[in-house]
């Protein structure tokens, strides 16, 4: 008896001193489970070796991107995930896929030149040699007419050439170096600041007002009108300086998506373009050579999003999802950006099926298209399927929370979640068994701006969107858009943390009595109107 009492006086000690640290019930068994799979038997870098090297880059519309998806579905279905099935939505441009680049400076030396293509612009229909030609724009033109004028005057001096556009950017030796890692103290601070509070509407309306009315043409006119006049006039190819450092290219797209509107174009490294342009400084002629084979994909024009599930059991009406965007630029494989996001996603359910659990809410992967040109797969999803807290379709209600990872390789430091600061308690009581792997907390926003990736999405229709962030290792300073984005920039430590941590909360959110809190009614924060959207990327 008297063993019993103690027995039962230790039990009630533990847990009292439970209820103290953690109102969250967290199943440390499955925990457990969930480290000792992710760890032990972690499938992340053969879906990022299948991701980037089989069918990379994945640029949205391209028959690449489909059958990453394709092959994403067949893998999920292997693991045990159900209801695998690529959902289209109207991206409205064909693919597009460069198939040869070759570039190289033919006179007054012999060498080859560093470039990638733009995409949605032409080949050039066979090798093309011919002079080049460097051409500079008006600075910050405010109208039309003023760039009219000054291209008019070059018109007779492009036709035939290959054309330089633009002095060659300064890229100066940086004694600095980029940061690899968030220390602690750097990461608790982000989470414990207040949430930042919405600008006020009418303070954003006036700021965009005041700019339109002062404003020069944009860039995207300035582009436009120049593509037009460099097609009309004959010039053979057009050259955009990468101005970054180390031979590192971002090459992004013409953004009409109509190969007519542009001539051939490629971004070619820093240090190949400063090459040339002090050639032609000197008034040496110049001679290069290019060979480019681009195609257009018309089928291209319907994008796909990829789904998956862990079916629920009693409350599977409710969905926790998880993902990332599976589309890629160019450049590079798409390694960092997002291969390694979609492969830590897909892994997380893995892990979670594997272990056998049996979750009460439906658990849902989703793998984006047309990130990259403004986060559309996952609006079209959103739109199709939720709707807006404005105007909610009926699974509006039973949205149980968005996770999402986008920046690199680095591991998982924190979440932010679009919702009342009790559901930022919960997350982060949901992580603070993996503060050894070096995630430390939850934060909250009110903010339903879109931008940054597909989390944003869920947070303007007013769902909780989870955004988890991330060290920084070479991401912003070297991988992020660039031709330097491979399979080899992945560290796998960092990216089996992730896992482990982010399947951890799924899990929680998928089994809790109550769904995430959320903003309802009167604590929904202001919409955005319709036209109104933030940067993606
Ligand atoms: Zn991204």
């Amino acid at each position: 008896m008297r063993r019993i009492i103690i027995l039962l006086w230790g039990a009630l000690v533990i847990l009292l001193g439970a209820a103290v640290a953690a109102q969250e019930r967290i199943d440390q068994d499955v925990y457990w489970k969930i480290r000792r799979e992710g760890t032990a038997n972690s499938k992340i870098l053969e879906t990022l070796h299948v991701l980037t090297d089989v069918y990379g880059p994945r640029l949205t519309g391209s028959p690449n991107l489909k059958a990453a998806g394709e092959w994403a579905i067949e893998q999920m279905h292997a693991w045990g995930l159900k209801e695998g099935r690529l959902e289209p939505w109207d991206f409205g441009h064909p693919g597009w896929t460069n198939e040869r680049l070759t570039a190289h400076i033919v006179s007054p030396v012999s060498d080859v030149l560093v470039a990638e293509v733009l995409a949605w612009t032409p080949g050039t229909n066979g090798v093309v040699r011919a002079k080049a030609l460097q051409m500079t724009l008006p600075e910050r033109p405010m109208t039309r007419d003023v760039l009219t004028a000054h291209l008019e005057s070059l018109k007779d001096a492009v036709r035939g050439k290959i054309v330089l556009v633009g002095v060659p950017r300064q890229v100066l030796v940086t004694f600095s170096t980029p940061a690899l890692r968030s220390d602690d103290a750097a990461v608790l601070a982000r989470l414990n600041a207040p949430p930042a509070a919405p600008q006020p509407r009418r303070q954003r309306e006036q700021q965009q007002e005041e700019q339109r009315e002062s404003r020069p043409l944009t860039n995207r006119q300035i582009q436009e009108q120049l593509n037009q006049f460099l097609v009309a006039s004959g010039a053979l190819v057009r050259i955009n300086d990468a101005g970054r450092d180390h031979g590192q290219i971002r090459a992004f797209s013409n953004a009409t998506y109509d190969v007519e509107k542009a001539p051939p174009t490629v971004v070619m490294r820093n240090e190949d373009y400063g090459r040339i342009w002090r050639l032609l400084a000197d008034r040496r002629d110049v001679e290069l050579e290019f060979d480019i084979v681009n195609r257009t994909h018309s089928e291209g024009r319907t994008s796909y999003n990829v789904i998956a599930e862990i079916p629920g059991s009693d409350k599977a009406d409710e969905v926790v999802m998880l993902g990332g965007h599976l589309d890629s630029w160019h450049a590079g494989t798409g390694a960092t950006d997002n291969a390694i996001g979609c492969a830590v996603m897909m892994e997380v359910a893995r892990i979670l099926t594997a272990i056998g659990v049996e979750p009460r809410r439906t658990i849902r992967v989703a793998l984006w298209s047309g990130e990259e040109q403004g986060l559309l797969g996952s609006q079209a999803y959103i739109k199709e399927h939720f709707g807006m807290a404005e105007e909610p379709k009926p699974a509006f209600a039973g949205f149980a929370g968005y996770f999402n990872i986008d920046m690199g390789t680095g591991r998982a430091r924190g979440m932010t979640v679009f919702g009342p600061p009790a559901a930022g308690t919960i997350l982060s009581e949901a992580l603070a068994p993996f503060k050894d792997l070096g995630i430390l907390g939850a934060t909250t926003t009110r903010s339903r701006r879109r931008g940054g990736s597909d989390w944003t999405s869920f947070n303007e229709a007013g769902l909780p969107g989870i955004g988890v962030f991330q060290d920084p290792i070479q991401y912003r300073a070297y991988t992020w858009h660039t031709n330097l984005d491979t399979y080899e920039r992945v560290v796998e430590d960092d990216v089996k943390r992730s896992a482990i941590s982010i399947a951890g909360a799924v899990y929680h959110l998928a089994m809790r009595e109550e769904p995430l809190p959320r903003f309802t009614g009167d604590d929904m924060p202001q919409g955005p109107r319709p036209g109104e959207q933030g940067a993606d990327d």
